[in-house]
Formats: structure tokens, C-alpha cells, sequence
């Protein structure tokens, strides 16, 4: 049987998004970007895929029908990046792989069940951007990820440090996963960054837990009404060409942006402060991603589902293999 692929023609080689002149854009197939969907992620370069887990958290719920109202949101998703000039269908092959079949009446069984769909993702080389689901789900992707690249860099946004170590007494929840994931050793400290920190704690502990293992944090405040493109350079020059895993929790950006998540926090981020911080990481060998933390039920307009697809799209952007074209 013939496996090779069809002779490449023109920049129409790699799968593209439905067009709005194909198909009208509130019609067509519910998939990330109207990109056509994928049984597994062989063969792909990068590929969508959900977590629709909300079963870790601990105050608002609602995560679990993230993936759906993303890809909902993503129908408006043009290929072409008009502010970076990045064209991410040029070079690379994308699809949706659809949801992992978690368990939602059992939080451990759905962390394994994570791992492993993530071991076959991360073995065929394909890049994950993965719509959560809430922020448990990074814990199984970074265990799975580690067996291949070993502990990676990360930048992690987010309102919280997520290094609580334990919720309830529970040790894995959506707020301790950055906890398990330096103590089992997933992460290398000197190359990861937290940034968008701030909100009530129980006490200064709460963000020193990481800075105390090396760890960068640059809390909300030393970003208000400051470009985050200087932070970014230094971050690009201290991490160097080693793996990097980015996950962006929807709660670090303003709640006046994105009201819909769980636990939102004042005086965040602003989204073209979040659109540096993934453009910036641009240069870094990004091997996945994750966007976590949106709730649906809490979203009456649809805004932070269609911010959230939009910075998702981003990440695709800014992957090693993306092209750019000239400006
Ligand atoms: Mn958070
Ligand atoms: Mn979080």
C-alpha cells in the first residue's frame, strides 16, 4: 500500500481550517478552527486536544465544557496571524484529536487515564495544545511528557502558584499540581517562571514555596502597566534551547477579560499582556502547551471561551515548526 504523501502542490499541502467563504462560520464541523478531525495524533505535527475534567476543583465547576465552547468560540479563527505574520498551516500538520474519555466520578483514575493518552501522544512527536479542563490535568501531561525530555522548562500564567500540597487533604487537585510536579522532578526549577501571581493567600509561603526551589515569579504587580516583551527577552536568554512546556491558566488575565473561570482574582493580566508572554516564547523549543481553567456556566457572552480559543491559536503560532511569511 502507497503511504506516501500527496505531492505538494502549493501552501495547501497541510490541512487548513474550514474557510468562511467555504462553509459559513456558525456552521460546519464543531472542531477546533473547523480543522478536520483526527482519530490519534501520528502523523501530526500538532495536534487539539481536550480534557474536559472539572472534578479538581475547588470552588466554581464548570471546566469540563471548556473544550466544546472553545472549539464553539474557534469557528471565528482565521489561519493567518495578522500581527505576527505567523502562518501555522504553511509548514505544519494540524487536527483535532478530539477529548480524552476521563472518568468524572473518579479524580484518580482520570489522572491515569490523562497520562496515558498522553504517552501516545508525546510518542508520535506530535506537539499537544491541550483545552482544559481544569488545572489537574497538567500534572498526568507533564509525568507523561517527562519520559521523553526529561524535566522540562516551563512558563506557567496563572492568578495562583498552584503549590499548595494539599486541598482537603487531597495531593493532587487544580491547585497543587506545580507541587507534585518539582517534587516528582517533571520540571527543571532553573528554568521555569510563574507569572501573573497576586490575589488574598494564607500567607507569603504560598509563593515562595517555588521561589525557595529556584524558581522565577514575577507577580501581578510588577506587571501593571508594563509591557512584558523585556521579561519575555530575559526568559528567552536564561532558558536557552531546552524543552519548554507553556501552560496558561485563563485566571492570570483580568476577570474584566475573562470573567468565565473558577477562581478569578482582581488586577490581573491584560489580554495583550498575555499575547506577549505567548508570542514571546517564540524562540523557545515549546513541546506543549495547555489552556486550563475556563468555565463555561460562569461565560453568559462567550467572551473568555473566544479569548481563550484565540490565545490557543497563539501558542500554535509560536511552535518551532510554525512559519512566518514575509511583511
Ligand atoms: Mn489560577
Ligand atoms: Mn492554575
Amino acid at each position: 500500500m502507497d503511504k506516501s504523501p500527496p505531492p505538494r502542490t502549493d501552501e495547501h499541502t497541510f490541512n487548513q481550517p474550514l474557510g468562511g467563504n467555504t462553509m459559513p462560520r456558525f456552521a460546519g464541523p464543531a472542531t477546533m478552527m473547523r480543522l478536520p478531525a483526527a482519530p490519534s495524533a501520528a502523523g501530526l505535527d500538532a495536534c487539539f486536544v481536550g480534557v474536559p475534567l472539572d472534578i479538581g476543583t475547588s470552588n466554581r465547576s464548570g471546566a469540563r465544557f471548556a473544550p466544546r465552547q472553545i472549539r464553539a468560540e474557534s469557528c471565528l479563527l482565521r489561519p493567518y496571524n495578522m500581527g505576527t505574520g505567523a502562518a501555522p498551516f504553511d509548514s505544519m500538520q494540524v487536527a483535532d484529536i478530539g477529548d480524552i474519555a476521563i472518568n468524572t466520578f473518579n479524580l484518580a483514575r482520570s489522572v491515569a487515564i490523562i497520562e496515558n493518552a498522553f504517552d501516545e501522544i508525546v510518542r508520535t512527536n506530535c506537539v499537544p495544545l491541550t483545552i482544559g479542563g481544569d488545572h489537574t490535568i497538567v500534572l498526568p501531561i507533564l509525568r507523561a511528557i517527562r519520559k521523553k525530555h526529561g524535566p522540562v522548562g516551563l512558563v506557567h500564567v496563572d492568578a495562583h502558584a498552584d503549590t499548595n500540597d494539599t486541598m482537603f487533604g487531597e495531593k493532587v487537585t487544580h491547585g497543587t499540581p506545580f507541587r507534585r510536579a518539582i517534587e516528582e522532578e517533571l520540571i527543571d526549577c532553573r528554568r521555569a517562571v510563574q507569572i501573573g501571581l497576586r490575589g488574598t493567600g494564607y500567607s507569603s509561603e504560598d509563593f515562595d514555596w517555588t521561589r525557595s526551589h529556584g524558581v522565577r515569579v514575577v507577580q501581578a504587580e510588577e506587571c501593571w502597566g508594563r509591557s512584558l516583551t523585556p521579561l519575555m527577552s530575559e526568559i528567552r536568554a536564561s532558558f536557552g534551547n531546552g524543552p519548554v512546556y507553556l501552560s496558561f491558566d485563563i485566571d492570570g488575565l483580568d476577570p474584566s477579560f475573562a470573567p468565565g473561570t473558577g477562581t478569578p482574582e482582581i488586577a490581573g493580566l491584560t489580554v495583550p499582556q498575555g499575547l506577549e508572554i505567548i508570542r514571546g516564547c517564540r524562540g523557545l523549543a515549546v513541546i506543549g502547551a495547555d489552556l486550563v481553567e475556563v468555565s463555561p456556566p460562569y461565560d453568559p457572552t462567550g467572551n473568555t471561551s473566544l479569548l481563550a480559543a484565540n490565545l490557543l491559536y497563539e501558542m500554535l503560532c509560536i511552535l518551532p515548526k510554525a512559519t512566518y511569511r514575509k511583511r
